[in-house]
């Protein structure tokens, strides 16, 4: 699965192996919730969402004698409930050229994941262009030409520093007139001048949709799940700055704090359309909430 390699799940820290592979039962008492709250917070869900979600587990049970799979079965199925409904691919529209705007902080995994997008889209017969709108950022540009050669998608860059509004611009111009099905544009993430960077994506939309009013079709956010809570905070500062559509969670290999995407999808409702599971192309995954509940619990 997709946290395979991370340190295990919930209840591996409550009860030993032993208790694991054989069928012990305890009785659900307050002592026990009171565990698994600390458990589910400790995860990273956030205090609100895991004292419901131990609470909706517990309706009903309390007295009675679970085994361990029973608990987390109980317990992923109330998570799995949260996350359905923003287990959402990314939609992919006729238009062409469907214009994808990728924002986030720097560091989060947005070089990475527009390389792997780019080489799904690919693989599923789409021309892809990719434009490296974080003009600042030298070292950001060479990365995402890397990963442009590894999808073999072509780059689109400007000069060091020149304005990502007009090389937007530029890039939606050359999507359509090569027919392209797909434009990633690659922003800047440098929050330490929110004020700037607002006015910088605010300008390559408003530039875009000189071109095409309905651009950008998407604008994902890309989130680095080990940041746990501080994920929710950079949720609410790109939604002031970019009509967000939906979430791509980087890094979900090997962390045990995944339970934030839990509280994102129980604060934001946005689509989670895909998981980062490694540093490599085909590291990309379609969010599966089954798969995620019952490795975040186990
Ligand atoms: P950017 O600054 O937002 O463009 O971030 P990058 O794409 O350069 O990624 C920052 C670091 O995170 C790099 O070392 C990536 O290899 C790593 N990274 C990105 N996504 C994942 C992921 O899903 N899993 C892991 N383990 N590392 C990732």
């Amino acid at each position: 699965t997709a946290r395979e390699g991370g340190s295990g799940g919930l209840l591996s820290r409550l009860f030993g192996r032993s208790e694991r592979t054989t069928v012990v039962r305890r009785e659900l008492d307050d002592a026990m919730l009171e565990q698994l709250e600390e458990l589910l917070i400790a995860s990273d869900m956030g205090v609100d969402t895991a004292l419901r979600v131990a609470a909706n587990m517990a309706e009903g049970r309390m007295g009675r004698r679970l085994s361990t799979a029973e608990i987390q079965g109980l317990l992923s199925s109330e998570i799995a409930r949260i996350m359905d409904p923003v287990a959402v691919p990314l939609p992919l529209y006729p238009k062409k050229p469907q214009v994808v705007l990728v924002v986030g902080v720097n560091g989060s995994g947005k070089t990475t994941t527009i390389g792997k997008l780019a080489s799904q889209f690919r693989a599923a017969g789409k021309s892809v262009i990719i434009a490296a709108g974080d003009t600042f950022r030298a070292a950001a540009v060479e990365q995402l030409e890397v990963w442009g050669q590894r999808a073999g998608v072509p780059v689109l860059k400007a000069a060091e520093g020149s304005d990502p509004a007009a090389l937007a611009f530029d890039a939606l111009k050359k999507a359509e007139a090569e027919g392209a099905d797909l434009l990633m544009i690659d922003t800047a993430g440098r929050l330490q001048n929110r004020a700037d960077l607002m006015e910088e994506l605010a300008k390559i939309v408003r530039v875009l949709r000189k071109t095409d009013p309905s651009a950008p079709h998407n604008t994902l956010l890309v989130l680095d799940a080990t940041t746990g809570q501080n994920a929710l905070s950079q949720v609410e500062t790109f939604q002031k700055m970019a009509d967000v559509s939906g979430l791509v969670m980087t890094k979900l290999d090997g962390t045990a704090k995944g339970g934030v995407l839990v509280a994102l999808a129980d604060r934001f409702g946005l689509p989670i359309h895909a998981i980062g599971v490694g540093e490599q192309i085909d590291d990309l995954a379609p969010f599966d909430p089954e798969d995620f509940a019952r490795a975040l619990t186990g």
